[in-house]
């Protein structure tokens, strides 16, 4: 039988208190790296929004500037360059201007994103533990210049009066940044929605911040199991999966919640093959699934993470598809206003006279199949 044991780091406190020191200074980041004076120089001069929690810092690397940890959470200045990012991005991709897909009649709420017609990505804060540089939400959760009302009793409401709508998806900023308290109010009043079938839950504070996953916020999503919760994390490189990780996704896992991954291709980061395929094999090795692996989408200020379109599908290709477990594939996607769209590696070709298919192995072997008619 499964006796949750409490951690000293899961005590209650200590989450808060990552979030308290949070590292956001130079002075606090020299605690943690060397830092150069590139980085230095990103700081200083952009003055954005950054820092991580002393927790995730302690996984850069002190001397190495190529750090994916590094890469990922501090400022940089390739953050000005802009060839392919789309200015106000985040308006159009949430689709916040239009009112009349899928027949509505008014406004949605700003908390409120829809792409599809059962389920809506519902945004419940605007803050992060960890700000990660390629964020699509860059424009609302770092820059500001967005500025949306994320006010959960409205969001409530429009769900409750949507009958259609069948899987909520928690996102942000993260939702994990909310008190148990709120987080319990949240969950309550979802589940006494009739027409909801399951709870998603979008949250990388597990990974920046595995002190969150106390005794408390375990028994909040463990309740009532008719309306399941699952939760997708967000990982990107095998050093985020630390033994903390292991433990907070054995506890989730242990209270009934499924834990997968969604990642992003990032250039210089996760984009080659040997990287790629631990990544995915070290995600089951503490039995998180990988669900989507995604194109970096067209957010301003983070062309330089963007790596081409084609690069998942042929790390999938010659990475992971035959190369190791099946379970450690991804689906390759991108996210776009109009849903997502997976963009994977094809692997059959109708061979001529529409007779029969030509197959590709993973090894490149080639086999037919025959043409079925319907
Ligand atoms: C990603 C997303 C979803 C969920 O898509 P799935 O393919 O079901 O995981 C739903 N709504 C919006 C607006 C999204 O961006």
């Amino acid at each position: 039988m499964y006796k949750f044991r409490k951690e000293p780091w899961q005590e209650d406190g200590q989450w808060q208190e990552q979030i308290r020191d949070q590292v956001d200074t130079i002075e606090k980041l020299r605690q943690y790296i060397n830092i150069t004076p590139d980085e230095e120089d990103a700081i200083n001069t952009l003055k954005m929004r950054w820092g991580t929690t002393p927790y995730y810092a302690s996984l850069m690397d002190r001397d190495d500037p190529c750090c994916p940890v590094r890469k990922m959470i501090i400022p940089s200045m390739k953050e000005t360059e802009n060839t392919y990012g789309i200015p106000n991005y985040l308006v159009i991709k949430e689709n916040r201007e239009k009112t009349d897909r899928f027949g509505e009649d008014e406004k949605r709420p700003d908390s409120v994103a829809r792409q599809y017609i059962d389920r809506v990505a519902f945004t419940i804060t605007d803050v992060c533990p960890s700000y990660c540089r390629y964020c699509f939400r860059r424009e609302a959760v770092i820059d500001k210049d967005l500025r949306l009302r994320f006010d959960v009793d409205e969001g409530l409401e429009w769900i409750r009066k949507h009958e259609e709508i069948r899987d909520v998806l928690l996102t942000g900023g993260d939702p994990f940044m909310l008190s148990d308290e709120n987080i319990r109010y949240l969950i309550e009043s979802l589940r006494s929605i009739p027409h909801l079938e399951m709870i998603r839950i979008h949250t990388k504070m597990p990974i920046t911040c595995p002190h969150r996953i106390t005794e408390s916020l375990l028994d909040i999503l463990g309740q009532e199991h008719d309306i399941p919760i699952w939760i997708n994390v967000h990982i990107c490189h095998p050093k985020e999966i630390t033994d903390k990780i292991r433990k907070v996704i054995w506890d989730l896992l242990h209270t009934g919640i499924n834990v997968g991954n969604q990642g992003v291709v990032l250039k210089g980061i996760n984009d080659d093959v040997e990287t790629f395929q631990k990544l995915h094999q070290k995600l089951l090795s503490v039995r998180i699934r990988p669900y989507y692996m995604f194109h970096c989408q067209l957010a301003p200020g983070v062309d330089h993470f963007r790596a081409p379109v084609e690069k998942g599908a042929e790390l999938i290709r010659d990475g992971i598809r035959g190369h190791t477990t099946g379970l450690a594939q991804p689906m390759y996607a991108v996210s776009t206003k109009v849903g997502k769209i997976p963009l994977m590696p094809d692997y059959y070709i109708k061979g001529n006279g529409g007779e029969r298919y030509k197959l590709e192995s993973y090894k490149g072997e080639t086999l037919y199949i025959p043409y079925i008619p319907e």
